[in-house]
């Protein structure tokens, strides 16, 4: 099986403390083919790494290091906000990204942690303003390559019950990844969910299954995770979900473009 991680935090994110290099070297202990470290960027909170050319120098030593092991693709995530589209499309052009995740973070300049998001809205109100927007966002900013974690809106709710049903939301839902399609852009499976105890993927089953019925095939796996110890965390479940939505094959990238390749291929 061809196993992707995707979706990697470093110390240069953050939220995170761990080295790049015991991030690669998890990867290779867990027989992961090929990552993209991806730390964060979000305008919103007028985040980028404040070294990222120190990023990328180590990324590129670190690389040169393990190339034997294991492929290392150079990505970000980037909190996408159609307001911020320009400074959004000026940063992703600065650096030779392999790979770009973008992800809604904050919502009409709100983030969806730290800020009162939440605040006088119902929960239809405050996903369904959380979805518009996204879809904004895809149609506003064309640099990246697959929106991450699609409905993680579910996981920063402040309700008894915060659950997403896909079909309360199917119209938008379907607008998101017929326009994902149409525009070339994938989505990626997100494994965050069992570290924070939700257990589930981002998107659920649901969603990641329409994707496919619409015509989806860029698809990528994503640990998001922020420590070694979550390195292709609970990737059984989401290459079983894969397989039962009918992927066959999983996306990889190179200069922003996909390749195709089998999921059960033989690692190399
Ligand atoms: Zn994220
Ligand atoms: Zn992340």
């Amino acid at each position: 099986m061809f196993k992707i991680d995707y979706h990697i935090h470093t110390n240069y994110s953050l939220d995170s403390d761990a080295d790049m290099e015991d991030m690669v070297l998890a990867a290779i202990s867990k027989n992961i083919d090929e990552i993209a470290v991806t730390d964060h960027v979000d305008y919103h909170k007028q985040y980028a790494p404040p070294h990222y050319d120190d990023l990328v120098n180590k990324f590129n030593i670190i690389k040169e290091k393990y190339a034997s092991k294991i492929n290392m693709v150079l990505g970000v995530e980037i909190g996408l906000e159609n307001s911020i589209a320009d400074t959004i499309n000026k940063f992703t052009k600065m650096y030779d990204f392999d790979f770009i995740i973008g992800s809604s973070h904050g919502v009409c300049g709100k983030d969806l942690y730290f800020d009162n998001f939440f605040e006088n809205k119902n929960k239809k109100d405050a996903y369904t303003l959380y979805f518009t927007e996204m879809l904004k966002n895809i149609n506003s900013i064309n640099n990246f390559c697959v929106y991450g974690h699609i409905d993680f809106i579910s996981r920063y709710g402040k309700y008894d019950d915060n659950t997403l049903k896909y079909s309360d939301f199917s119209d938008i839902i379907d607008d998101i990844l017929k326009t994902l399609i149409y525009k070339g852009k994938g989505i990626e499976i997100n494994t965050s969910g069992y570290r924070y105890h939700l257990n589930q993927t981002y998107p659920q089953y649901d969603i990641l299954k329409r994707y496919k019925e619409l015509g989806g095939e860029i698809i990528t796996t994503g640990s998001d995770a922020h420590s070694p110890d979550y390195v292709a965390d609970h990737f059984d479940i989401a290459y079983n979900m894969l397989e039962r939505a009918g992927f066959k094959y999983i996306s990889k990238f190179k200069n922003l473009k996909p390749t195709f390749v089998p999921i059960t291929a033989i690692s190399v």
